[in-house]
């Protein structure tokens, strides 16, 4: 690639600030593209132009003026198209005098003002035409001008927006034959996207903002290139791993389990049994998988999870179980304990924060020489102290709760294990695949049978009388009901403070003769467990809590949920808290308690909320108004934001780039090595050819 150097258009200061941007040769350049656009294709026109439009006007300067009333003044007369028009310039330098000379055709783009009878401009963006004069050829005004990014150090070297798009445009006039393309003119004519020289020439100097789309999409295929080919050396590159065990699924273990499933309250969903069986094969694999099951709120993913645990614990072999809350392990320790024929199981751990050090020691003891194959427990599984004989699966439930970080922390303890991340926030399948790209992700859509659908309503704080009417007419029939405060539970502010007094004044004053109970973050493990359990058994008739509760709690009896102030939750969490209720068979309620003012986007999330109860519709819509960057359970995936690309828009040629990929490995030599691509896409820049 020619170096800026070579190109003789920049200082040496420049070079350096440029360099610094790490933009260092002409593709770079090419890629440092524009921040937004200014429309400047707006001509004068003496019918329709009013003072203040912004207008360009191309004339040759009849009159040019200094003067030194104080300040230096310069004044240009300017005649186009039979009118005169002057243009000002306060504190002017001799360089303007010495390029605006009468004769030179100029095209001048500013607020157009009538001064003292005049139509003037003041110090309006101007340029030197061409001989040809033609105002196609402007690059600065009479057109879509693109305007870039400038940093203080680029301001200090003399590099301004006017300059710098000056140096992209002969740069591009100069050498944008050279770039070569990876894509055949045929297929992109069969694809309708332009070619890598003509997509920079259109992202730089658009004809029509709609180009600018078409430039950009092609860009964006591009980078999704890119990213397509790391994704797929990434896999390549874990399927050559040779995994430390070996899962054997005979009839034996297959019988155990068709039994264990018919020993069931319930009928397990086709979508469970698919899940099921598809982990089960995967786990076979001679390489570590990466198993993504996605499954609405309720959908039974807990079960899915332990029946796949006691495939790796039937083989001999370790299962390390990590939840997000402490009740939550307990609850799914439970669970194991209650669907396991004869209600106990020996080796099966606990492990949470608050264990006695006696207790713990014993309980790791006997993980350590693997006499117990499966720890259910919080992040304190993930301490030093734990470890495994022979750990081949980690479960991540509720998997955006912990960090890439943990996760390895916890893969560490073994030494090809296996991992099966749970999320109940579904992202869509492209998404998937961009950011785990690994294995088919497991769905369950359907929700158990039986199943009503939950009544989600919005309401005002002013209806707060009628809904604890409403609230006390379903706990007389027997039902429970949560109250949900948005608590930020790990900052020192007011919010706690206010729910204590809330929960004092519900407690005094509107449920006096209900029994309550108070749910937060920092109760003690005991305290927390305790509320619960009391919730479970009924003795709570209404829960207030914050959103402790939000993640996983199962109590089925409970089919109302009040949540104050639901805007300041996002859509995923608010989506988890209304998961609490409709567990059972009781008509479940949803009420969420508006303040007055909502912003645009809150009443969108909130209106989305009362339209739909199905997750997956719900988190396209949280993707559309946010974008991947901010969904949860991917800001946390590791692979950091495209700058092109956006995959609510772009989503399309994801697919079309892995195809591509596919059928034309040769393209992936062209981009350079792993490395560089890797650079290229730190960078934003859309490397190829040379
Ligand atoms: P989630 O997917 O949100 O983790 P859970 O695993 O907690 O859901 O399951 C929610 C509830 O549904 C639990 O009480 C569980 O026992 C029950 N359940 C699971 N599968 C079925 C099924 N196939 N039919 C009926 N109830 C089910
Ligand atoms: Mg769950």
């Amino acid at each position: 690639m020619i170096s800026l150097t070579e190109t003789g258009l920049f200082s040496t200061e420049q070079l350096k600030v440029l360099s610094r941007l790490k933009v260092k040769d002409v593709r770079d350049l090419f890629y440092y593209l524009p921040r937004k656009y200014i429309d400047r294709t707006q001509k004068l026109d003496l019918r329709s132009s009013r003072a203040g439009d912004l207008v360009t006007v191309v004339g040759q300067i009849l009159h040019a003026e200094m003067k030194f009333a104080g300040r230096r003044r310069f004044t240009i007369k300017v005649e186009a198209n039979g009118f005169i028009i002057y243009a000002t310039f306060f504190n002017a330098g001799p360089y303007l005098q010495k390029v605006l000379q009468v004769g030179t055709q100029v095209a001048c783009w500013g607020k157009l003002e009538v001064y003292r009878g005049r139509l003037s401009f003041m110090h309006p963006e101007w340029e030197v035409m061409t001989e040809d004069g033609d105002a196609g050829s402007t690059v600065h005004t009479g057109r879509i001008v693109p305007i870039y990014r400038i940093t203080e150090g680029m301001r200090a070297a003399y590099l301004t927006v006017k300059s710098l798009r000056q140096k992209i445009e002969t740069c591009l006039q100069k050498y944008e034959k050279r770039i070569a393309d990876y894509i055949s003119p045929e297929t992109l004519k069969a694809w309708q996207m332009p070619g890598v020289a003509e997509a920079l020439h259109k992202i730089h100097f658009p004809a029509t903002i709609e180009e600018t789309e078409y430039a950009r999409r092609r860009m964006a295929f591009d980078e999704l290139m890119l990213f397509s080919v790391l994704n797929e050396e990434k896999k390549a590159a874990i399927r050559r791993i040779e995994k430390s065990h070996k899962i054997v699924i005979n009839l034996a273990l297959k019988k155990e389990i068709e039994a264990l499933e018919k020993t069931l309250p319930f009928e397990l969903t086709s979508d469970q049994k698919k899940a099921i069986f598809g982990l089960m094969q995967n786990s076979t694999a001679s390489y570590p998988v990466n198993h993504l099951l996605m499954g609405d709120v309720g959908s039974g993913k807990t079960l899915v999870a332990l029946l796949l645990a006691l495939v790796y614990m039937r083989n001999g072999l370790q299962v390390a179980y990590l939840a997000p809350t402490e009740i939550l392990a307990r609850q799914h320790y439970q669970t194991f304990l209650n669907i396991l024929p004869g209600g106990s199981f020996e080796g099966v751990e606990l492990i949470i924060g608050k264990d006695a050090a006696k207790e713990r020691r014993a309980k790791l003891d006997r993980l350590a020489r693997g006499d117990s194959r499966l720890a259910i427990g919080t992040h304190a599984l993930i301490q030093d102290d734990v470890s495994f004989q022979n750990l081949a699966l980690i479960i991540i439930d509720e998997q955006h709760r912990f960090g890439v970080e943990q996760r390895e922390k916890l893969r560490a303890k073994g030494k090809t294990p296996d991992l099966l991340s749970m999320t109940a926030t579904p992202i869509p399948r492209t998404l998937t695949l961009a950011y785990y790209g690994d294995l088919e992700p497991f769905y369950l859509k359907e929700k158990p049978k039986d199943r009503l659908k939950i009544d989600t309503r919005l309401f005002a704080e002013s209806d707060l009388d009628r809904i604890y009417k409403a609230v006390r007419k379903y706990v007389s029939e027997g039902r429970q009901v949560y109250i949900i405060y948005p608590v930020i539970e790990e900052s020192e502010n007011s919010d706690m403070a206010s729910l204590v007094s809330e929960y004092a004044a519900l407690e005094r004053d509107v449920f006096p003769d209900l029994r309550l109970g108070l749910l937060h973050g920092r109760l003690t493990g005991d305290e927390k467990e305790r509320a619960m359990q009391k919730f479970k058994e009924g003795l709570i008739q209404v829960l207030v809590a914050t959103t402790v509760v939000e993640v996983g709690i199962d109590v089925p009896n409970a089919n109302v949920i009040v949540i104050r102030n639901p805007d300041r939750f996002g859509l995923s969490q608010l989506h988890q808290l209304r998961g609490r209720v409709g567990r059972g068979e009781h008509q479940s309620f949803c009420i969420l308690v508006a303040p007055d003012r909502l912003t645009a986007e809150g009443q969108q999330r909130l209106d989305a909320l009362v339209r739909t109860d199905d997750g997956f519709e719900l988190a396209q819509t949280d993707f559309q108004l946010r974008g991947a960057g901010e969904m949860t359970g991917l800001r946390q995936s590791g692979a950091s934001e495209f700058h092109v690309a956006d995959l609510r828009i772009h989503g399309d040629l994801l697919d079309k780039a892995v195809e591509y990929l596919q059928s034309h490995p040769e393209v992936q030599a062209q981009f350079g090595s792993l490395k560089n691509i890797q650079q290229a896409l730190e960078k934003g820049l859309v490397l190829f050819g040379n």
